[in-house]
């Protein structure tokens, strides 16, 4: 095996868990790289009781001294973006190019945490006479993150600097599928100061999140990953009467108009459903085709179709990930959609056991069908027909999903109207990803995220931190105002 097995991180170090091991993957070639211990109540608890013990001491360390870790780690992760983005292709299987984006994106997001001392300030008005009311934001306590497979590195950074920045103690849960770069990131915080037991990483799947959605000493859970998931931790977690922040999975629609420019739209459309595989929950996965717009699709055609599997686009994640793929789209021409590019065939010379799947674009689709309902998860787009942007519309609020959507237009009245119609949470025009940068919050609506809030940006403040409404008056004011 490439990398040693896997071991939580607790407290102050790796720690061995005895428990059942399960085989990690390297999607390019299907070789084992190493084994994840699947965690159990037992481990879950012991890293709840570090983070616990640990949490008086970071909470009471003053906002300023505590981004000071984040701005070491920040130049540590870009220090090390070779190696984290090499780590990244090995357990996803990303290419080198979007490996880097994403550890990018985690130094991005590290940035902003930088600045919570300047965004999180409180309030302070004299109400009366002699008479002041404070907001002051502290801690919710030990908190929990539960992450999915697709951004290793990227989202398990979307809750830990913000989190823990706003002084709580954290257990993360990674996905077993890929559990190497999230013990890179602890070693990494460790180096840049980290005090010991604030940080967590607890590996394992259905029944560490089952333990953590239960742990009484755990006040709050993040969870990103599929929206069958995402209902059950939130059932769970809030159930339990933590509060609970749950983004689940995606169906995206793009919305393409006769006037779109051609080149730009073409080369967005087709970089969103491919980047990454197709496994990002912001990928193209629908594109609703207004009127004529047979020359933009040609020239995606043409694009997909140059697009060389293992150099331009990775594996996706595992066989059966594949398999359920593959079905997809065989079942849509069953049913008797256009197959225009497909992907079915993509083999990696060298690499025959990795999991590939070259761009697929199939036209003719129907609402009716499941490719055109369900979250495919890989490098597929389906094109459906529509006569006017008011069909394109209704055809996207159909969807039970609200991730993302976007419209191609050059006419700002149209981009406007489907600005303020497209029933999603990240709404882009001339964007194939509408991805908000920070400051901005990163979340969607619908059955794409469960609870309230938004899980970077300004928007994860609120959720990370509970507000202390204090009021005070001193004795040389008593009997000038009405406060008793
Ligand atoms: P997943 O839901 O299978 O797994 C996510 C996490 O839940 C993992 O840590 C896993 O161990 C755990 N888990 C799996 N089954 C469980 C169960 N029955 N009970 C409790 N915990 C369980 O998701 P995935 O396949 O790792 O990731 C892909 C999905 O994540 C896609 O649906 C994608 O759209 C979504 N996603 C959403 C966002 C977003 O921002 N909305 C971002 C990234 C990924």
């Amino acid at each position: 095996m490439r990398y040693p097995e896997v071991r939580n991180y607790i407290g102050d170090g790796f720690q061995p868990a005895d428990v059942q091991l399960l085989d990690v993957f390297d999607p390019s070639s299907g070789e084992v790289i190493s084994r994840v211990p699947l965690s159990q109540r037992k481990e879950v608890d012991a890293a709840v009781r570090a983070a616990k013990a640990a949490l008086p001491a970071w909470a009471a360390t003053p906002i300023k001294e505590r981004v000071q870790v984040f701005y070491r780690y920040k130049a540590l992760l870009e220090r090390d973006i070779d190696a984290l983005a090499a780590l990244v292709t090995e357990e996803n299987g990303k290419i080198a190019s979007e490996a880097r984006a994403e550890v990018l994106k985690s130094a991005e997001l590290t940035e902003f945490a930088c600045s919570l001392p300047q965004i999180a300030a409180g309030e302070i008005l004299e109400v009366s006479r002699g008479v002041e009311c404070r907001v002051e934001r502290f801690p919710v306590g030990v908190v929990a993150s539960i992450t999915p497979f697709n951004f290793p590195n990227m989202v398990p950074n979307w809750s830990i600097p913000n989190a823990l920045a706003l002084g709580n103690t954290m257990v993360l849960k990674p996905s077993e599928l890929v559990p190497l770069s999230a013990g890179r990131i602890a070693e990494l915080l460790k180096e840049a100061g980290l005090p010991a037991g604030v940080l967590q990483v607890v590996h394992g799947g259905q029944e560490a999140v089952e333990a953590i959605c239960d742990h009484p000493d755990i006040a709050a859970v993040s969870f990103v990953g599929s929206t069958k998931v995402a209902k059950i931790v939130y059932r769970r977690a809030t159930a339990n009467l933590k509060r609970c922040l749950a983004l689940g999975g995606a169906k995206n629609h793009l919305i393409v108009m006769p006037d779109a420019d051609r080149e730009m739209t073409s080369s967005n459309v087709v970089a969103s459903m491919s980047g990454c595989a197709g496994q990002r929950c912001m990928a193209a996965s629908v594109m609703v085709a207004v009127s004529e717009t047979d020359h933009i699709i040609k020239r995606m055609v043409e694009q997909a179709r140059a697009m060389v599997p293992g150099k331009d686009v990775g594996p996706v994640i595992s066989a059966a990930a594949r398999k359920r793929i593959i079905g997809y789209i065989d079942a849509a021409e069953k049913a008797g959609a256009k197959v225009l590019v497909d992907g079915r065939g993509a083999a990696v010379k060298g690499r025959d056991g990795g999991y590939f799947i070259g761009p697929t674009i199939i036209d003719q689709v129907t609402p009716d069908m499941a490719i055109a309902q369900e979250e495919v998860f890989g490098p597929v787009l389906v094109i459906i027909r529509a006569k006017d942007v008011d069909e394109a519309l209704r055809i996207e609020n159909a969807s039970p999903y609200g991730n993302a959507a976007s419209v191609f237009t050059e006419s700002g009245g149209v981009a406007r109207h489907v600005m303020e119609h497209a029933s999603a949470g990240m709404v882009g025009v001339n964007v194939g990803v509408p991805v908000p940068r920070e400051p901005f919050s990163f979340g969607g609506w619908n059955e794409s995220k469960f609870g309230v809030g938004d899980i970077t940006g300004r928007g994860s403040i609120e959720f990370w931190t509970q507000a202390k409404k204090m009021t005070t008056k001193w004795n040389s004011e008593a009997g000038v105002n009405w406060m008793s």
